[in-house]
């Protein structure tokens, strides 16, 4: 079983970033509100993320950090060279099997917590009384310590840091509703309390996305029958070019598509003759029906079932939006 686990693991554990991604959504599935992640070189050496949300039970921590998965393949280099194998939607046990994992939880029922702990090939968690609030704290330590081939793929310290920063700010910008709490190496780096009103909201934008941006974005919000596009787009007076100051959301997922990139560029372009690099924070509901955010788990891809009518859609929006403040 462990075995199959580590091919999990080399679709969904391609770095530190990575296992913070699912970690968090991990908590925020849990009702979190609020999360405190601190990272010690670069993720490298220890991740631990603590939340508030609903805890897990005492009999099920040990099935949360091991799944049954049977595989063929029997050494633990052939894994190396494995590319192409599904991931199973088994993020801890994949996380588990390349680290050192320890996973404390209280469900808020019984005035102490557990605790489980599995370390790289060893699954066996095993179960002992700890001391927690209720909510739960991962620990991912000594990441890749028993696959030094992955290991040599990561960057620096500061990179992975870096990587590990932007996708806490992707989740940061898909829910305002939950304080965020970044520290490295001791260091606190972000401090973001939950934000409910429009204003709150901004000041969340401008502390994630640079004060610069908001001075220069325009807000918008505009709903069309069952589709609702807001959020917030920059002028061209914000000047420093930045693609990757393109934050789109779908139904609350961070997407990334070449339909809505182009849609955002071309109205940008036949308003304001500028679209290399747009940056804006969007966020597009619609009929969930209507859409599929689970072509791949790590890619971010989405399908529309009529992408020709959400294109037109977020055009109009947008070129509605900015015709209007047109400097
Ligand atoms: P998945 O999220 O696909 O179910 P994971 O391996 O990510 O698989 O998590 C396994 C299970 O562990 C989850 O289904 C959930 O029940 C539990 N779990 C993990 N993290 C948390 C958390 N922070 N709070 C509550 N439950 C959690
Ligand atoms: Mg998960």
């Amino acid at each position: 079983p462990r075995l199959a686990n580590q091919i999990a693991a080399g679709e969904v554990v391609e770095r530190p970033a990575s296992v913070i991604k699912e970690v968090l959504e991990n908590s925020l599935d849990a009702g979190s509100t609020r999360l405190d992640v601190d990272i010690e070189n670069g993720g490298i050496k220890l991740m631990r993320v603590r939340d508030n949300g609903g805890g897990i039970e005492k009999d099920d921590l040990p099935l949360a950090l091991s799944r049954h998965a049977t595989s063929k393949i029997y050494q633990l280099d052939d894994l190396e060279a494995v590319a192409t194998l599904g991931f199973r939607g088994e993020a801890l046990a994949s996380i588990s099997s390349v680290s050192r994992l320890t996973v404390t939880s209280n469900t808020g029922e019984e005035s102490n917590g557990w605790c489980a702990t599995a370390e790289g090939r060893d699954m066996q968690a095993e179960v002992a009384p700890a001391a927690h609030p209720q909510g739960t704290t991962v620990e991912v330590r000594d990441l890749f310590f028993n696959t030094p081939a992955r290991r040599k793929f990561l960057r620096t310290e500061k990179t992975e840091f870096n990587r590990i920063e932007d996708n806490i700010k992707k989740l940061a910008l898909s829910r305002f509703d939950v304080s965020f709490n970044l520290r490295h190496n001791g260091r606190v780096i972000h401090s973001w309390r939950a934000a409910h009103s429009q204003v709150e909201q901004e000041r969340r934008v401008a502390q994630v996305c640079g004060p610069a941006f908001m001075e220069n974005a325009v807000h918008i919000d505009i709903e069309r029958g069952d589709l609702k596009l807001w959020g917030w787009v920059a002028l061209p007076t914000f000047s420093r070019s930045q693609a990757d100051l393109q934050h789109f959301y779908v139904n609350g997922r961070a997407i990334k598509d070449r339909l809505v990139t182009h849609a955002v560029r071309q109205a940008y372009q036949d308003v304001l003759f500028h679209g290399r690099h747009p940056a804006f924070v969007l966020y597009l509901e619609l009929n969930p029906a209507t859409v599929d955010v689970n072509v791949h788990p790590t890619k971010h891809e989405v399908r529309f079932r009529d992408s020709r009518m959400v294109h037109d859609f977020l055009f109009r929006s947008l070129h509605h939006a900015l015709a209007e403040v047109r400097p």
